[in-house]
């Protein structure tokens, strides 16, 4: 049988490799997405989008589905032996420059069906029950191989295959996994309980345990219970959440997801092979699930990687484009692991006794990885920051700015009249925005970069900055 020959082969389609082949359609890329499972994930996993995800979704016109089906959550509470103890949200609150100043509780499922039906939609669905055994580096390309026997090459392979890569042991990249004795149970369900239901992320402080309630979607609620041994049973874990929550008193009516899993911390050395093969998501990077950064840095993963592959590809962009992929999300995932780690050892090891008040704080202290707008490439100045997002408006239409972001381009966006339009090539959108007063298509009230010129990465992180004059060399500083 003849093989197949792509732009990009992804390996594994959970919700990092279901972005990276969604966003490379939207540039135009020829992507294969192979998984070895038969559907989206129906129950489960991930339970919340960050503040820094609601701003990616906007690019790919994904966010307007998404955001009516979770609810949205900012605020930490803290009880003790049926007391209230603290209440926190300072760290959203106090967000610059971004529209939606919390968590939205959603289920993984809701992101994955999405991308799936999007797939589908644009022609490229995700091939299913695809189970893939070798895969091999070449100097001009990648092939990978089926259990079917077939296989593919192409030009670029993405390892979107979860904890257990094979694409990455396959690469050899080694991944020593730190495991720091902690293991939870993490129960989804619909409760009845008499404690007064909100929507806030409640830590109940205990002697032997911590347990923690997040709010979620439609009518379920998820606790996370710390346990004490590796094996247990579902009523040790209801009893537990029952003492912590003394004198309240809650049952499940129905329980969607109960699972069982002890951390495993670890970053892999290296995320991609010869600026051929590239590693994203939980192929590169696992922790616990404190602070809710798996799903989320693995989306950011994903946004990172697309649009480098793009420039290289139907651009012309030199490859070391792509070793800025490394350089970029390897200290971002080593800073996630290092909250996460932090938080999860607060809830066993407390020389105080006050575990979620520890907890609590140590999120307001991390609220950057948490949050994801701590986020930045590079050390200073505007370069590598993340875009201000901020309404604007088209006639009486009201937008955001990453409404009119388009992933497969920069975006030089203009906050005033410059003396010349630009001449630019056909990777560059120009954006020109008016104050409130004046003409034109688009207008803002914003005073966040007023009089410059902002050039803008694909992943909304901005590439250069200057003042109006200075577009002909902001220019020059992108590709
Ligand atoms: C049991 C469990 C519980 C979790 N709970 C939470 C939670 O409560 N909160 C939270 O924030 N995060 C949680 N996570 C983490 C979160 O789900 C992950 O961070 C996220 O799924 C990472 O996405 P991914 O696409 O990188 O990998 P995955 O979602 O793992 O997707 C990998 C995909 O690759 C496919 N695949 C693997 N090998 C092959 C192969 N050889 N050939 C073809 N396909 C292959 C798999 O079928 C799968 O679809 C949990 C993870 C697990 C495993």
């Amino acid at each position: 049988m003849k093989n197949q020959e792509t732009d990009i082969v992804v390996v594994g389609a959970g919700p990092v490799g279901l972005m990276c082949a969604y966003l490379a359609q939207l540039c135009g890329l020829r992507a294969v997405v192979l998984d070895q499972s038969t559907g989206p994930l129906a129950v489960g996993r991930a339970d919340a989008l960050n503040a820094r995800t609601l701003q990616l979704l906007e690019i790919p016109g994904l966010f307007d589905e998404l955001y009516p089906l979770g609810k949205p959550c900012n605020t930490s509470s803290v009880w003790a032996n049926g007391r209230f103890l603290s209440r926190q949200s300072s760290w959203w609150n106090e967000l610059e420059g971004c529209l939606h100043k919390h968590f939205l509780m959603l289920g993984q499922p809701h992101l994955e069906k999405l991308l799936d039906r999007r797939l589908k939609e644009v022609g490229a669905p995700v091939r299913r029950l695809s189970s893939v055994t070798d895969i091999e580096v070449l100097d001009d390309g990648c092939l990978t191989k089926l259990s079917s026997g077939k296989t593919i090459r192409s030009k670029y392979l993405i390892g979107a295959d979860g904890s257990r890569s094979i694409v990455r042991e396959r690469l050899g990249v080694p991944f020593e996994i730190t495991r720091p004795q902690i293991v939870w149970a993490v129960i989804d369900g619909l409760i009845e309980t008499d404690f007064p239901k909100v929507p806030e992320i409640i830590v109940f402080q205990a002697e032997s345990s911590d347990v923690a309630w997040i709010p979620r979607e439609a009518d379920i609620d998820r606790f996370y219970v710390r346990m004490d041994t590796k094996e247990f049973q579902l009523e040790e874990a209801l009893a537990k959440i029952n003492r912590a929550m003394t004198p309240h008193r809650l049952r499940f009516k129905r329980i969607d997801w109960f699972s069982r899993f002890s951390v495993k911390e670890s970053v892999a050395e290296r995320f991609s092979v010869k600026e051929r093969a590239f590693l994203a998501g939980d192929s590169c990077h696992v922790h616990s699930v404190n602070g809710g950064q798996g799903l989320n840095t693995g989306l950011a993963d994903a946004f990172n990687l697309i649009w480098k592959l793009n420039m290289v590809i139907n651009a012309g962009a030199p490859s070391t484009l792509l070793s800025t992929y490394e350089e970029e999300r390897k200290p971002v995932a080593m800073s996630v692991v290092a909250t996460s780690g932090e938080l999860v050892r607060s809830t066993k090891f407390s020389e105080t006794g006050t575990h979620a008040q520890d907890y609590v704080k140590i999120v307001e202290k991390r609220s950057g990885n948490v949050t994801g707008m701590g986020i930045r490439y590079g050390e200073s100045g505007l370069k590598g920051r993340r875009l201000f997002d901020f309404e604007v408006y088209k006639g009486e239409e009201k937008l955001r700015l990453y409404s009119l972001l388009d992933y497969s381009k920069y975006t030089l966006l203009l906050f005033g009249e410059p003396k010349q339009g630009p001449s630019l090539p056909a990777y560059v959108q120009c954006i020109q925005l008016r104050n409130s007063m004046a003409e034109g298509p688009y207008r803002t009230t914003s005073a966040y970069y007023k009089d410059q010129a902002i050039v803008v990465r694909p992943d909304a992180y901005i590439e250069a900055a200057g003042n109006l004059a200075d577009v002909p060399s902001l220019l020059r500083e992108i590709l």
